[in-house]
Formats: structure tokens, sequence, C-alpha cells
């Protein structure tokens, strides 16, 4: 299976921006058993913001610009130093890509993207993905990783997104404010109700919300991509995700009618 796992920042880091090391050693314990396994993975990983403001020692995440930019060239490097070091233990070698909007716009450039991508899975590397946050501002920005997830899993025709963030899926209502919420395990078709079960709540130091990753479901479903939504807090889902097993909110894509 080809499989794009994207980790948002919540799934990263603790709430003080610094790294959860439990938390992503499992992760890059089990993507890597994954590939063993011969599955092919690409990762989109949030968290560069926060990890600059981490490394930095700032109280929180900033708020302007050019401080946010500055933050993502100090936390990128932190990040590919991590995953770098942890994939190395059991023998995996990432490969890093910085995109923006424009990258995947523009005809050529999705084309380059497309062909190093098609490469470095020949050569068995994990594409490890992110916006480029430093030279990104919001005219050019793809804006939020959801939707960056989506772009890559059409890209690389992808059989699976997984979107790993702090909430277990798609559910009726807000489960933070609605008790009753339930959590839906199956969507077959973006009608407008499930459209507007999305109330677009992100956390102090991630971007998306449901708002993105249900545009980011419409995109992969409209490329025969499937998507799921799940908890980043248990790593080994991804085993029960990779043996087809229900796990958060899964998006069928209707194969027959793929682009
Ligand atoms: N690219 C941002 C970062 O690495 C995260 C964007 C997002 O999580 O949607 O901090």
């Amino acid at each position: 299976m080809r499989m794009v796992v994207k980790l948002g920042t919540s799934t990263l880091t603790h709430a003080t921006g610094k790294l959860n090391i439990r938390r992503v050693e499992r992760l890059c314990k089990v993507m890597s058993d994954l590939k063993n396994a011969g599955h092919e993975l690409v990762l989109v990983s949030s968290g560069a913001i926060a990890m600059g403001v981490g490394k930095m020692n700032l109280a929180r995440k900033p708020s302007d610009i050019p401080t946010k930019q500055a933050l993502a060239a100090v936390g990128q490097c932190e990040l590919m130093y991590i995953y770098d070091k942890l994939f190395s233990e059991y023998h995996h070698t990432v490969a890093q890509i910085l995109l923006t909007g424009m990258d995947v716009e523009d005809p050529q450039r999705r084309e380059n993207f497309h062909n190093t991508m098609s490469r470095l899975l020949e050569l068995g590397a994990l594409p490890v993905i992110n916006e480029n946050d430093t030279v990104a501002t919001s005219e050019i920005a793809v804006g939020d990783n959801d939707t960056l997830g989506a772009i890559v899993a059409v890209n690389v025709q992808a059989d699976l997104l997984v979107l790993m963030s702090d909430i277990e899926g798609l559910y009726t209502a807000d489960p933070r404010k609605d008790p009753d919420a339930r959590l839906i395990p199956e969507i077959h078709e973006l009608t407008a109700e499930v459209l507007a079960l999305a109330d677009g709540a992100g956390s102090e130091l991630g971007t998306g919300g449901m708002v993105t990753k249900l545009r980011a479901a419409g995109m992969c479903l409209a490329a025969g991509c499937d998507m799921i939504i799940t908890n980043g807090q248990r790593p080994e889902d991804l085993y029960r995700i990779a043996e087809g097993a229900q796990v958060g909110t899964r998006f069928f894509a209707r194969k027959e009618e793929a682009l």
C-alpha cells in the first residue's frame, strides 16, 4: 500500500512546543516497520514553527509573519534532525521536500515534484514534506498541512492519506462541547450535511481544523484516494490501518469513478 501519513503539530509536540519524544519515537518505529513490511510511506509533517518556538524558548507561537518564518527555519532543521536520527535507527533514509502553493499550481514545478517523489520512492527513501514556511506568505502558501497532505497524496497516486491529529475522527457534533457527539466511522459521500459538521476548531499550536480536513477529503476522493482522520496519540493504529481495520473516520473513494 502507498500511504501518506500527515502528522499534526499537536501529535508531535507537547503544549510547550517541545518535542513529544515518546510519541515521535513510537511513530517513527511503527512507520519503519510498515516500510519493512513492504508498504510505501510518505510523511507530511507539521511542527516546524512549534519546534522553533520551543527551541528559541518563546512562551507562545508568535502572530507576525517574519517571526513565524524565522521560527520555521529554526524548527524545520530540528524536525529533520529528529526524523533523520530516529529513522536511521531502523536503517531508513529520510529526504526533505519543502513546497509552497506555487510549486504545486505551476504544471512544470508540479511535474518536477512528481518525478522527484517517484524516484525517491523507487530508491526506498522516506520523503518528509512540509510547507516551505520561510518563503510562503499567504499569497503563495498552501496554508495548512491537511490540504498539503491531500495534494501530496493525489500527486503520488497514494492509496490512502492518514491525517493524524488530536481528534479521533469526524463527529456528529463538536465532542469538546457536546457530550452526545458520536464518532462517524465511515463516510461514502461528502454531502452538504457532512460538510456542515466542520466547525474549524484547531489547537493552539497547529493550523488545521475539521474544515481543512474535509477539504482534504474532497481532494482525495475526487482522485480515487481514501482518507482517514484519526488521533495521533496511538501510533500503533497505523498497523491496524495497514491491515484495513476500522480506525477513526474513513472516507471511501469510489474507485470506478476516479479520475
Ligand atoms: N507548516 C506548518 C509548520 O510546520 C504547519 C501547518 C499545519 O499544521 O497545517 O509549523
